[in-house]
């Protein structure tokens, strides 16, 4: 009986702990394990920034354990490991140099200087979320960073040697502009109940910007669809992409494997289901399958997911309005605001409703 006893009680421990190491997320299987940085590499190669506050929090002296917890929290001050996919490394570098280098490689420089400094505090709040939300555990796409300089997966980013390869001898003037937007934000950030946003932003809304909950499937109090007046002149208001018929086919079988599309039926297998509030589409029937705007619009690479198509014998024609998700602040629509008088803080209040333009303590 007591033998039996034991038993049961160490099958139940042993079920616990796996249990409790899958919640962790801890590798299961051998790729998982062969996939696992070592310990060395991350401490010298990887993260030498994460090593020291894993250190400062857990192994620092009790009386000093709660000064490196306050380190770790937002501060004017502060230091960000930032993986920089020019130097494939993580680079630690000061908030305010990192909020430079995102303003110069996601906002034209020659954007009106309250745009600029909307978009300073932009860059400044994506970053303040980065660290509090992942606590240097990484973003989607790199390990054990706070954010990354991929557009597609954080925020893009300028170091001096590519803001000079990307200006020429206009660098000093396109610098002064933007250090003077990001100076004049110094440590602003934008909250919503006291901690920073998840911030979105793209080029431009075609005129309406979406609702989170339409593309990343999460209602967000702050990020709703809003009109986005003065657009019309900008570059990506309008567009059209052309493909043959069988370059398109080629594109959405690449992408939905399933759906059974060839050149000789694309016409007819393209179908729009519904539309989001803004007008982007929601939902589209492609061949046998139904897909979502967003889906649709990444399989043809498109400029946005608010588009119509006609097609000929020979081609397909996509007439296509605005370019990015549409979520957030529209940086043309942000240019057009302070170009008729709006600015800064009334600028991010229209884009962003419910937030709070707040200072980060130094
Ligand atoms: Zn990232």
């Amino acid at each position: 009986m007591m033998r039996s006893d034991r038993s049961a009680r160490l099958a139940l421990a042993l079920l616990v702990c796996s249990v409790c190491w899958a919640a962790a997320g801890a590798p299961l299987t051998a790729e998982d394990w062969e996939g696992l940085p070592s310990a060395a590499s991350i401490a010298l190669n990887q993260s030498p920034m994460h090593a020291a506050r894993i250190i400062r929090c857990w192994i620092a002296f009790p009386w000093k354990r709660a000064a490196a917890e306050t380190a770790m929290l937002p501060h004017q001050g502060m230091t960000i490991s930032v993986w920089d996919a020019v130097r494939d490394a993580v680079v630690p570098m000061p908030l305010e140099d990192y909020v430079l280098g995102v303003v110069a490689a996601e906002m034209p420089a020659s954007y009106h200087s309250e745009a600029l400094k909307c978009q300073a505090v932009a860059a400044r709040t994506r970053a303040a979320w980065s660290c509090l939300a992942l606590g240097g555990s990484g973003c989607t796409e790199h390990p054990l960073c706070d954010i990354c300089t991929e557009s597609s997966c954080c925020q893009g980013y300028l170091a001096l040697t590519e803001m000079h390869t990307k200006w020429g001898d206009d660098t000093s003037r396109w610098l002064a502009r933007i250090t003077e937007a990001v100076d004049a934000t110094a440590g602003q950030i934008l909250t919503y109940n006291g901690l920073p946003i998840e911030i979105m932003y793209h080029a431009c809304s075609g005129g309406q910007t979406e609702d989170a909950a339409a593309v990343f499937k999460q209602s967000v109090p702050y990020l709703k669809s809003v009109a986005s007046p003065g657009e019309e002149s900008f570059r990506h208001f309008t567009s059209e992409t052309v493909y043959s018929r069988s370059g398109a086919a080629a594109m959405l079988c690449a992408a939905f494997p399933d759906a059974g599309i060839t050149a000789e039926n694309l016409p007819g297998s393209l179908e729009l289901l519904s539309s989001t509030a803004s007008g982007r589409i929601k939902q589209a029937r492609v061949g046998d399958m139904t897909v979502s705007g967003s889906q649709l619009r990444k399989a043809l690479d498109l400029n946005s997911a608010l588009f119509t198509w006609d097609a000929d014998e020979e081609t397909i024609t996509f007439h296509i309005r605005g370019s990015g998700h549409g979520v957030g602040m529209s940086q043309a629509g942000a240019q057009a605001m302070a170009a008729a008088g709006s600015t800064c803080p009334q600028i991010l209040a229209h884009y962003y409703p419910g937030t709070v333009l707040t200072t980060l303590p130094e």
